[in-house]
C-alpha cells in the first residue's frame, strides 16, 4: 500500500511544484507523509461539502486544484469555514494536497484536459512556456583523451536531450600551439610550434550546470591550458507546456454546434454556456484556457482562433476583443472547465497505483453559482 509520500512523489513528478506561479500556494496542506493511502478523492475546490464527501468515502487523501489557503494564515481554529474544514479532515485522518498553477500548463494538465475533452486534435500551448535555458560546451582535446572527456561531461549531466543522455558530437581536426617560457606542456616542447591530432567535442547542457560541467571538463582534460567555448543557446518554446491550448476540431462546426458540444461535455452548471458571436459562424480552430483566461484574449486573436473558450470573462476585455475582430467567445463556469482535469488525474493515478488504491472524482458540484434567470421574453 502506498504512503502519502509515495502519492505526493507521483503528483510532483507530473506537476512539479516549482513550476507554480510565485503567488500560488501548492502542495500538502495537512496530512502525515508517512500515513497509508487507500482511497483518494479528487475535487476542484477544498470546501466543506467536499470534506463531507471525503468522510463518506473514507478517503485518506483529497487532491484539489484550488488551494485552501492562498494568503497568510495565522490559525486554523474551527471557528471559520476553512479552519473547520482542516479540523474535519484531520479528525478523519484525511490529507489535503493541492496542484494549482503547476497543474495548468503541463501535458495532462487542466487546459490540455479541457482541450481533449472537447475533441481538439493535436492541441498545443496557446502561450508556450520557454524551455529551460541551455548552454553548449565545445572542447578541443587530443584524440586519445576524448573518451574520458566525453564521460566527464556526461557524468555531471551534460548531453541530456529529452529522453536521451550521453549526447555529444565529435569532429577530428588539427590543433596548434607553441608553449612559451614557464609552460609545462603535456605534448610538445617550450618554444616549438606543435601540431596535434585533436577532436572537437560538443555537448549541450542546462545552464544551471555550467560551472559543474566546466570544472569536470577541466579535471579530465590533459592539457595545462585547455581550449574550450561555452555558448549560450537561443531560448526556444516548449511545445508541451504553457498557458491555454489551441487546436483544430476534426470537422468544422457552426458556433452553435460547438456551444452544444461544450454543454454536452462539461458538467451541468447554473450558468450554462454563454456565447458571443454569430451562431452560424464556422468554427475550426479553437483556443481555450481552463480557469480565468482573460489574459489570453489577445493571444487567441493573434493565433487566428475562430473561437476562444474560457471562464470568468469580464465585460470590458470581452467587449474590446469583439470590437477588434477577435474570435467568437464561449464563457463556461470556472468549476466546470477545471473539472475536466479530474478524470485525467484519476486515470494517471489508477495507472500508477493499480488497484492498491481506490480513486474517485468528486460528485459534488462546487460551482458557487446555483441558479440562472434568462430574462424577460
Ligand atoms: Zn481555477
Amino acid at each position: 500500500m502506498p504512503t502519502l509520500s509515495d502519492v505526493i512523489g507521483l503528483l510532483e513528478g507530473w506537476y512539479p511544484p516549482h513550476t507554480a506561479e510565485d503567488w500560488d500556494a501548492v502542495g500538502l496542506t495537512c496530512g502525515d507523509p508517512a500515513s497509508d493511502v487507500r482511497r483518494i478523492l479528487l475535487a476542484v475546490d477544498p470546501v466543506l461539502a467536499v470534506a463531507d464527501e471525503a468522510r463518506a468515502f473514507d478517503a485518506d487523501l483529497v487532491v484539489t486544484h484550488h488551494p485552501l489557503f492562498l494568503r497568510a494564515t495565522h490559525g486554523v481554529a474551527a471557528t471559520t469555514p476553512k479552519g473547520r474544514l482542516v479540523h474535519q479532515l484531520i479528525t478523519n485522518g484525511c490529507a489535503l494536497y493541492t496542484a494549482h498553477t503547476n497543474a495548468d500548463a503541463p501535458a495532462d494538465g487542466v487546459s490540455e484536459s479541457l482541450a481533449l475533452a472537447l475533441g481538439l486534435v493535436d492541441p498545443e500551448p496557446l502561450e508556450p512556456n520557454a524551455r529551460g535555458p541551455l548552454d553548449k560546451i565545445v572542447v578541443f582535446a587530443p584524440r586519445d583523451s576524448a573518451p574520458a572527456i566525453r564521460a566527464a561531461l556526461t557524468d555531471v549531466g551534460a548531453g541530456a536531450i529529452g529522453d536521451y543522455d550521453s549526447c555529444s558530437f565529435s569532429t577530428p581536426g588539427e590543433g596548434r600551439f607553441r608553449p612559451l617560457d614557464g609552460a609545462q606542456p603535456t605534448i610538445g616542447a617550450v618554444g616549438e610550434l606543435e601540431t596535434v591530432e585533436e577532436v572537437r567535442i560538443e555537448a549541450v547542457l542546462a545552464r544551471e550546470l555550467r560551472s559543474a560541467v566546466v570544472t569536470a571538463m577541466l579535471a579530465a582534460h590533459p592539457y595545462e591550458e585547455p581550449a574550450y567555448d561555452v555558448i549560450e543557446l537561443a531560448t526556444l518554446d516548449d511545445l508541451t507546456s504553457g498557458s491555454g491550448r489551441i487546436g483544430r476540431l476534426e470537422k468544422p462546426l457552426s458556433l452553435k454546434e460547438f456551444a452544444d458540444r461544450v454543454a454536452g461535455v462539461l458538467p451541468t452548471t447554473a450558468q450554462g454556456v454563454r456565447v458571443a458571436g454569430d451562431p452560424a459562424r464556422r468554427v475550426e480552430t479553437v483556443a481555450l484556457c481552463g480557469g480565468a483566461g482573460d489574459f489570453l484574449l489577445d493571444r487567441a486573436r493573434a493565433a487566428g482562433a475562430d473561437v476562444y473558450l474560457t471562464s470568468d470573462l469580464r465585460h470590458h476585455p470581452a467587449s474590446e476583443s469583439r470590437e477588434y475582430g477577435g474570435p467568437a467567445l464561449v464563457d463556461v463556469a470556472h468549476w466546470a472547465a477545471e473539472w475536466t482535469w479530474l478524470p485525467v488525474l484519476q486515470r494517471k493515478l489508477a495507472t500508477a497505483l493499480g488497484d492498491t488504491v481506490e480513486t474517485r472524482v468528486s460528485a459534488t458540484n462546487t460551482d458557487p453559482w446555483t441558479f440562472h434567470v434568462a430574462g424577460r421574453d
